[in-house]
């Protein structure tokens, strides 16, 4: 049984990734939600079936080959009740393997989840939930120099995801990663921690 279930969400390029490594450096044990994600819509996936049973076997470009992102993404875009009907079948199946990993762990769980925010159901999994914050500007500087993406891409992924205001919104703490060199994000996250930590032993 874990001891404190930590939340940590943040929009892209956020700094949210550091902040993870972070907190598995001080030993906590993190539930990565993003690689469950690509593990039950990867070949052979447990979330195929349904997902080719909603969509349509044309999902993957050959038999057993796993989600093929590209058209998933283009039948998300024409269709408009399509994002609600693919989240509406994986978000579950997420979540009850996010809780079965954690259930597994005997010290602090780190819940890393990208879309915390927009996703229901997270607050009363969590005890605590961090939020990753930063302008829009460093985002799109950070991601384009980390990943090389046209400054057009990360500007599309930051409109598909939370504003920063609802984030903020359902933060108990938020580290405000902008004017901060790497190693000072680092010694936020790590006070968090020990407070957080602290406060339930
Ligand atoms: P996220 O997981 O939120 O997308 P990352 O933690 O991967 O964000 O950070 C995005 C990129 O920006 C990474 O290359 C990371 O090393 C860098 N980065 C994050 N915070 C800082 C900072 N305060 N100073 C310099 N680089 C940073």
């Amino acid at each position: 049984m874990p001891t404190v279930r930590i939340g940590l969400t943040g929009g892209i390029g956020s700094g949210k990734s550091t902040v993870a490594a972070t907190w598995v450096a001080l030993g906590g044990t993190l539930v990565d939600t993003d690689a469950i994600a690509h593990a039950l819509t990867g070949p052979g996936g447990a979330a195929m079936p349904a997902l080719r049973h909603a969509f349509g076997d044309h999902i993957e470009q050959a038999p057993e080959a796993g989600l093929d992102r590209v058209r998933m993404r283009a039948i998300v875009f024409a269709e408009p009740d399509a994002r609600r009907r693919l989240e509406a079948l994986l978000h579950p199946m997420i979540g009850a393997e996010a809780q079965r990993q954690a259930a597994a762990a005997s010290g602090a769980v780190v819940f890393d989840v990208p879309l915390l925010a927009e996703t229901r159901h997270w607050r009363q999994r969590c005890d605590r939930i961090a939020v990753v914050d930063c302008s829009e500007a460093t985002q799109v500087q950070r991601v384009m120099a980390r990943s090389g993406w046209p400054e057009q891409q990360v500007r599309q992924v930051i409109a598909q995801q939370a504003p920063r205001g609802l984030r903020r919104s359902i933060a108990d703490a938020v580290i405000h990663n902008d004017g901060l060199s790497l190693d000072e994000v680092r010694e936020q996250a790590t006070a968090l921690w020990r407070r957080w930590l602290a406060v339930r032993s």
